[in-house]
């Protein structure tokens, strides 16, 4: 419920108006935020707020609004420069109120902080007329009917025999690319290959790079625009070019265009191709699966390989890939908040260092609930919690040692209930069980009758 119409609601517009309000103001949006955090986990109120955050793994309106903007600054700052809004934010203006920041000020901190006013940005632009429109005129044709036949959880013998199938019934072509990207992790440095087969030029192989930082997608992108400029320069005799890649995304891409903006990248691939059938070149844009030991595909895929250690200095930043790089400064920023406020000896820390709870799927609510109570140390089971709400009839400490009974004492150490602590979490466990088997606890404060039976 929060996180599909409160958080919406409140980051509505929030680039704009939040770095102008006051703080006061933004601690009640975030007051707002901390409310649903606690309705989410059950954590009864005077839980710390950043470890209900936590708990209930939301980040707080100020942080997204502050993430929300500097996206806002990247996207408008790689138009061209005779729109309004790219005006806005790059023009020098003299601040009205000199206590606080503006928008372009934060945004551009978090952007410096990501590492990307040292790159060259791609350029994004609003082409004359959509060249995807205009593309072919029957000279350009799309094939991705191996995904027809088979799904990428088949053997790779099966999804190459589909490949196969594919390729023999288009017509033959005197020119055939490979393409492929890769990089680190998904997310990093990038590179491209690109494996040409051809009777005129003869065969070759060779590696871009894609950028320090560089989405997988993109540096597909990469690759494919460097076989497009590759198949520009063929000789007059090659009439029909094949261009493989096993990127579905940027196949139905490039055949589908695009609404908004589109980057440079993308853009110069479509004007190639337009280039080509205008030289009455056919050509065909093929799907091929990945990882299906097709020859063509593998070399590239090495070649990819390749193109990520080559240097990355003259290859541009896209937006989507610059958005990654900020959400993850954004987040950085926002899980350093836990280890500022949250003490070291704090229960929930030593348990968890702000890692959320994993939900398991068989979990009844309350049975959620227990969990984010004891990660947080404030569970109406525990007498430490009930003498904190000043009930009556509690001191606070186990009747049997004398301690205070909060989590610790009772998942960990109370003699009381040793029998099926040894059976379920281990002789002698510690908090940090509470994060890496709270299953087991759950089981545990079953055994022990703590929790009774849920009717
Ligand atoms: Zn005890």
């Amino acid at each position: 419920m929060y996180c599909q119409f409160i958080q919406p609601v409140a980051l509505y517009g929030s680039a704009a108006y939040m770095s102008l309000s006051r703080k006061t103001n933004r601690e009640k949006m975030d007051q707002v935020a901390a409310a649903g955090a606690r309705i989410i986990t059950g954590c009864p109120a005077g839980t710390r707020t950043r470890v209900v955050m936590a708990e209930a793994n939301i980040r707080s309106i100020s942080s997204l609004a502050e993430e929300q903007g500097a996206i806002l600054r990247e996207r408008v700052i790689r138009l061209p420069d005779s729109v309004p809004a790219r005006q806005t934010v790059t023009r020098k203006m003299r601040k009205r109120l000199v206590n606080r920041q503006t928008w372009r000020e934060e945004a551009t901190k978090i952007a410096k902080e990501a590492l990307l006013e040292e790159t060259e940005r791609e350029a994004m632009s609003l082409p004359p007329r959509p060249p995807w429109l205009s593309m072919g005129k029957g000279r350009i044709s799309f094939h991705t009917e191996s995904g027809d036949t088979t799904s990428r959880h088949d053997p790779p013998e099966r999804r190459r025999a589909a490949a196969e199938r594919v390729l023999e019934a288009l017509p033959p072509t005197d020119s055939t690319y490979y393409t492929d990207g890769s990089t680190e992790k998904g997310f990093g440095v990038g590179g491209g290959g690109v494996v040409r087969i051809e009777q005129g030029r003869g065969n070759a192989t060779w590696s871009v790079p894609a950028g320090k930082w560089s989405s997988s997608y993109r540096a597909e992108q990469v690759a494919f625009l460097a076989a497009v400029r590759d198949a520009a320069g063929a000789p007059k005799e090659v009439k029909t070019t094949r261009l493989c890649t096993d990127s579905l995304s940027l196949v139905t891409f490039l055949k589908q265009g695009t609404r908004g903006p589109a980057p440079e990248t993308l853009t110069e691939i479509w004007t190639g191709l337009n280039h080509l059938s205008r030289r009455k070149v056919n050509v065909q844009i093929v799907w091929i699966p990945g990882h299906a030991d097709i020859a063509g595909n593998e070399q590239a895929d090495q070649a990819a390989n390749t193109g990520r250690t080559l240097p990355q200095e003259t290859a541009k930043i896209d937006l989507p890939s610059a958005k990654v790089a900020i959400r993850g400064v954004c987040w950085k920023k926002w899980s350093g908040t836990y280890h500022t406020t949250v003490p070291p000896e704090h229960t929930h820390r030593r348990a968890t260092d702000g890692r959320c709870l994993k939900y398991e799927s068989e979990w009844a609510r309350r049975d959620q609930v227990l969990l984010h109570q004891l990660r947080a140390n404030r569970c109406p089971l525990l007498q430490a919690t009930l003498a904190r709400w000043n009930r009556p009839d509690t001191d606070g400490l186990c009747p049997e040692c004398g301690v205070p009974e909060d989590t610790e004492h009772v998942v960990c150490e109370c003699p009381k209930y040793q029998a099926a602590r040894s059976a379920l979490l281990g002789h002698t466990p510690t908090l940090t069980v509470l994060q890496e088997d709270p299953d087991a606890v759950l089981r545990f404060f079953r055994r022990t009758g703590l929790l009774p039976e849920a009717r």
